[in-house]
């Protein structure tokens, strides 16, 4: 099953509504997807789930939700117009480009150009006029945002370190080489958190955010052996970062970087803000003069003022859709000789949480039931709950396990005539009956259960 199991999730998110590719009737965008009916569902309990740990959670972080446009000076600033960029080759015997580090096999040395710079932005401009002193670009990130907003949301919420700020939203990036499904792509989404600390402290943090990180990901069904961390050797670190730790996962095309946890040092803020000169800023920043707010912080102590350093864990959502996808995916036989793809999503991530389903169609008491039970459910504030009315009871349980749905209830006669449904359960297919009196308070037992 390994080899072509990447294949297996691409086919299933085509077939059951989870993942478009972008114009495909156009013959489709390179790096570009959409998600459908059941992948936003699953894209936004992804993103709902780190919210909840990263705001809700605790009471040291703030949430932001800034443009995707950002200005010149801010990317100039952030070191991104002159390093965001990736070496790129061609290869003049199959004619196809590559980023340097990624050429396969079968492209000879010798075929190859001269590695040369790519920069990765996209690059717009605002307004009707294009005279250069207009230029935008698509953030390739959501942290300079955060960082520009610093202050913004120090002063209004009056917080002390360590704090951090925390989004979720697009990026782009024009990548040599997008390929491996959503794995790379040129607009994907990222969820980053910017922990500010007293320099001081920087280490003692970067640890803790890694250890928090990993626990995140376990809770979100991925298994353990999946998982490892990987220390990113000082050679190969951003222009920002003192010590960079990955999260890595095996893909199905191979194992790479699922987050990355950067310490930041005191760059950002130290390249955004006025007046460098009154600070001692530690990390090499480009000269700032149009900057128009120190983005510092007062010690309540000591009353100095520092420039805060900061942790950065920064997860793809897509790359966590990925691997959500994979270490659910099951293929199990069954008794009678058949097989059944099951998807053990957490309940917490699955696009739909129960299926209602009436047993005949055409019967308008049952399908009636079968509404007034959904419409009931919908009160828990559970997530998506359908009513699956198509008249065959074996086909909706099939892809209601192919999507992950943890719990069928049906209805049936016993339903009219003596308050009870059926209950089947995803993982275990297991069939039990529920008297309609208990049913809000058994399906709020089985959604507490993580
Ligand atoms: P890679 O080395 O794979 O290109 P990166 O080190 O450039 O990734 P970061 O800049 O650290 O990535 O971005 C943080 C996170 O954003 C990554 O861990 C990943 O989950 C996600 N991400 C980055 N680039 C892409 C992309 N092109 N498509 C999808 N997700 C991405």
């Amino acid at each position: 099953m390994k080899e072509n199991k990447m294949e297996k999730i691409t086919s299933l998110c085509k077939r059951r509504g989870f993942i478009f590719q972008t114009a495909d009737i156009y013959g489709g965008m390179q790096g570009v997807y959409d998600y459908g009916p059941l992948g936003v569902e699953l894209a936004n309990n992804i993103k709902q789930s780190w919210w909840q740990a990263m705001i809700y959670q605790r009471d040291d972080i703030e949430g932001l939700d800034s443009s995707i446009l950002g200005s010149q000076d801010i990317f100039s600033q952030s070191g991104h117009e002159d390093t965001f960029s990736d070496p790129m080759v061609d290869c003049k015997s199959c004619g196809e480009r590559f980023r340097a580090d990624q050429v396969p096999d079968y492209c000879k040395k010798e075929d190859l150009t001269e590695p040369r710079d790519f920069n990765l932005m996209f690059k717009t401009n605002i307004g009707p006029v294009d005279d250069g002193t207009s230029t935008a670009y698509l953030r390739p990130e959501t942290a300079q945002h955060i960082f520009i907003n610093f202050k913004n949301v120090l002063d209004s919420t009056s917080r002390t370190l360590p704090f951090g700020i925390a989004q979720i939203g697009k990026a782009f990036r024009n990548e040599i080489t997008a390929r491996n499904f959503i794995f790379r792509k040129r607009e994907f989404e990222q969820m980053e958190m910017e922990y500010f600390v007293d320099p001081k402290d920087d280490e003692k943090f970067h640890s803790y955010w890694i250890e928090e990180r990993m626990k995140w990901w376990l809770n979100q069904g991925l298994k353990e052996e999946n998982l490892e961390l990987l220390s990113v050797p000082k050679n190969e670190l951003s222009h920002y970062s003192k010590a960079t730790t990955d999260i890595m996962y095996k893909f199905p095309h191979g194992t790479e970087e699922l987050e990355g946890i950067a310490n930041r040092t005191d760059f950002d803020l130290g390249s955004h803000t006025k007046s460098q000169e009154e600070f001692k800023i530690r990390a090499k920043v480009k000269t700032n003069n149009t900057s128009k707010a120190k983005l510092a912080y007062q010690d309540k102590v000591s009353n100095e003022w520092l420039i805060p350093y900061v942790i950065e864990p920064s997860a793809g959502v897509e790359r966590a859709f990925l691997a959500i996808l994979n270490d659910a995916y099951k293929e199990e036989e069954l008794e009678n000789n058949t097989k059944r793809i099951v998807l053990s999503l957490k309940k917490h991530l699955s696009p739909v949480k129960i299926a209602v389903i009436p047993l005949k169609k055409n019967v308008e008491d049952i399908v009636k039931k079968a509404i007034e039970i959904k419409n009931s459910l919908l009160n828990l504030n559970i997530g998506r709950i359908s009513v699956e009315n198509t008249g065959n009871i074996g086909k909706s349980y099939r892809k209601h396990d192919e999507i992950g749905t943890p719990i069928c209830i049906t209805v049936d006669y016993d339903t009219i005539e003596k308050n009870m449904v059926t209950f089947r359960d995803r993982d275990t297919m297991e069939q039990t009956s529920v008297s309609l009196d208990n049913l809000e308070q058994e399906v709020i037992e089985i959604f507490q259960d993580k």
